[in-house]
C-alpha cells in the first residue's frame, strides 16, 4: 500500500505553516520507520536548526525556491560537519571536512537536510544488500529489495519520509531503485552537477541525482543543482536550463531497441505494459520505432571493465592512514597495516571489484580489456548519437522485473550485475536518463518505464516523460 505523503512543502513558502512544523513531522515519521533500515542516521539538530533558518529567511520576506523542502542524501555524499561513510566500515567514523555542492545548492534553496540514507558499499550493487549497515528493505513489501545501489534514498522517499533524496547513479542506482519503489528517479547529463563531496565509485560514469515523487520536483531539484563548479572540473560550464515537467503539444519521435524487449529476463507482463504503452503513444500521433541495436550483451561486461578499473584507482585512498578504519592486530610495517585495514574495512563486493579492476589494468592485460572496453564504449556512444539525431527519446523498461526477495540474489555476482542491462547505456554514453513509474505488475509491484534524450537534453527529457506520463494515465484511467 503507498503510504501516505510527507505535508507538502509549498504549503511553507505560502505561510500555511511553517518548515518547522514540516521537519518535525518527518522526523518523528522518519524515527517510526527504522524497520527500513533506511536510513544511517537522522540528523536532528542540524534539521531543526535548518528549519529555524528558513522560517527567519521566509519572515524576512526572502524567496526560497525550495523553502520546507525535506531532503535526505546518500550516504556517499559530504556534508559538513556530518558523518559521510558511503555504507563501509572502511570510513567509520570519518566527518566531512565539506559539502557536497549539490548538497549546498540544496541548502542554499532552502531545502532541509534530514538524514543520510544506506546503501550499498561504495556504491556497488543493485539491492542494498551489500552494506555494513544491512539491508534496506522496500516500503512497499519488506520483504523486498528496494533496489540498489541507492536504495536506502528510494525507500525514504517512497515511505513518505521526505520529499526527495539524492542518489548517485553510476550503472543505474537511482533508477532502477526508483522503479522498485513506484518513484521517479532521474540521472542527468554525465557532467550537469558537480561530483565535488560525492565519493567516487567510477569517476566517468558516477552521476547525482534525485529521487522525488513527481516529474516537477525532479525538474526543479535537478535545475538547483545543475551548473558549472570550480570544485569539479568534468562539471560543465553550460548555464542550467529552466527545466520544466510540462508536456509538448508537438507529436514526437521515440525508438526502443528491439533486442530490449526480446530479451530473455524480461518479465512478459512488464513487456506488455510497454507494448501498450508504444500502441497508445502512437495512436496519440506520436511515433514509436523499433530499432537495431547490436550491443546490448556488451553492455554489461565492457560497464563491469570500465568502472571496477576506475574503482580500483579510486579506492586505494583508504589505507587506514589518512582516514577511517585502522585495523588493531600489531603490525610491523606500513605494508601490512594497509593489508590489514583494507582487509577489515572492505566488505566482499568491494574487495572483489577492486581485484577485478586492477587485473583489466595490469600490464600484460590493459589493452585485452581495458583499452578494448574503452573502443567499444566510443563505438556505443557514437551510435546513440547517431539515433538521437533522428529520434527525440529512446524507451526501455527499466528493470527486467520488479522488485527481488531479500537474500535472493546476493550470492551470485553475476547474476546481480545483470540486472543493470537496460540502465548502464547512459552511463556509457553519459547521457540522461530518467525511470517514471510505469504502472503495477500482478504481483502487486511498480515498474518503471525508462526514458534517454540526448546529451544536455535534460528539458527534452523531462517533456518526453510527460509525454509518456500522460499517456500511462490514459491506459491506466
Ligand atoms: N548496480 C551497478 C553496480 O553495482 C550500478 C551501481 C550504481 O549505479 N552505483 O555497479
Amino acid at each position: 500500500m503507498a503510504p501516505t505523503p510527507l505535508m507538502d512543502y509549498r504549503g511553507v513558502a505560502s505561510r500555511s505553516y511553517s518548515c518547522a512544523q514540516v521537519v518535525e513531522e518527518a522526523l518523528t515519521r522518519a524515527k517510526a520507520s527504522d524497520d527500513l533500515n533506511a536510513f544511517v542516521e537522522i540528523f536532528d539538530t542540524s534539521a531543526r536548526a535548518q528549519a529555524a533558518r528558513v522560517d527567519a529567511q521566509l519572515a524576512e520576506g526572502k524567496t526560497l525556491p525550495l523553502a520546507g523542502m525535506v531532503v535526505a542524501i546518500k550516504d556517499n555524499l559530504c556534508y559538513k560537519g556530518h558523518r559521510v561513510t558511503a555504507g563501509s566500515k572502511i570510513l567509520s567514523g570519518f566527518e566531512s571536512l565539506f559539502s557536497a555542492t549539490a548538497v549546498e545548492r540544496l541548502i542554499n534553496a532552502g531545502a532541509v537536510i534530514l538524514g543520510r540514507t544506506n546503501c550499498d558499499e561504495f556504491a556497488m550493487g543493485s539491492s542494498s544488500e551489500t552494506s555494513f549497515y544491512g539491508p534496506v528493505k522496500n516500503p512497499l513489501d519488506t520483504t523486498k529489495v528496494p533496489g540498489g545501489s541507492s536504495g536506502g534514498s528510494a525507500a525514504v522517499v517512497a515511505a513518505g519520509l521526505c520529499h526527495v533524496a539524492l542518489g548517485s547513479d553510476t550503472g543505474g542506482s537511482i533508477r532502477q531503485p526508483a522503479a522498485f519503489t513506484g518513484i521517479v528517479g532521474m540521472k542527468p547529463t554525465y557532467g550537469r552537477i558537480s561530483r565535488h563531496g560525492l565519493i567516487a565509485y567510477a569517476s566517468s560514469f558516477d552521476q547525482i541525482g534525485p529521487f522525488t515523487h513527481s516529474l516537477e520536483d525532479a525538474a526543479l531539484v535537478t535545475q538547483i543543482m545543475a551548473g558549472s563548479d570550480g570544485f569539479d572540473s568534468t562539471c560543465s560550464s553550460r548555464p542550467a536550463p529552466a527545466l520544466r515537467a510540462a508536456a509538448p503539444t508537438e507529436k514526437k519521435k521515440f525508438g526502443f531497441f528491439r533486442p530490449t524487449l526480446e530479451h530473455p529476463g524480461l518479465d512478459p507482463e512488464i513487456k506488455e505494459g510497454l507494448l501498450r504503452l508504444f500502441d497508445a503513444l502512437r495512436s496519440e500521433g506520436h511515433t514509436v520505432d523499433a530499432l537495431d541495436f547490436p550491443y546490448l550483451d556488451q553492455l554489461v561486461p565492457l560497464y563491469y571493465i570500465l568502472t571496477t578499473a576506475e574503482a580500483s584507482a579510486n579506492l586505494a585512498r583508504f589505507d587506514g592512514v589518512r582516514f577511517g578504519h585502522r585495523t588493531a592486530e600489531p603490525v610491523d610495517n606500513l605494508e601490512d597495516l594497509m593489508k590489514g585495514s583494507r582487509s577489515e574495512g572492505f566488505g566482499i563486493e568491494v574487495q572483489r571489484r577492486i581485484l577485478l579492476g586492477t587485473f583489466v589494468l595490469s600490464s600484460g592485460y590493459y589493452d585485452a580489456y581495458f583499452g578494448k572496453a574503452q573502443k567499444a564504449r566510443r563505438v556505443i556512444r557514437d551510435h546513440a548519437l547517431d539515433l538521437l539525431q533522428t529520434y527525440d527519446g529512446l524507451l526501455s523498461p527499466t528493470s527486467p522485473h520488479t522488485a527481488f526477495a531479500l537474500g535472493r540474489k546476493e550470492t551470485d555476482p553475476t547474476v546481480m550485475y545483470l540486472e543493470d542491462v537496460f540502465t548502464v547505456h547512459a552511463n556509457i554514453t553519459g547521457f540522461p536518463a530518467l525511470s517514471l513509474p510505469g504502472g503495477l505488475h500482478s504481483n502487486g509491484l511498480p515498474y518503471g518505464i525508462h526514458i534517454t534524450t540526448g546529451p544536455w537534453e535534460e528539458e527534452a527529457l523531462f517533456a518526453l516523460s510527460a509525454t509518456v506520463q500522460n499517456t500511462l494515465k490514459g491506459i491506466t484511467a
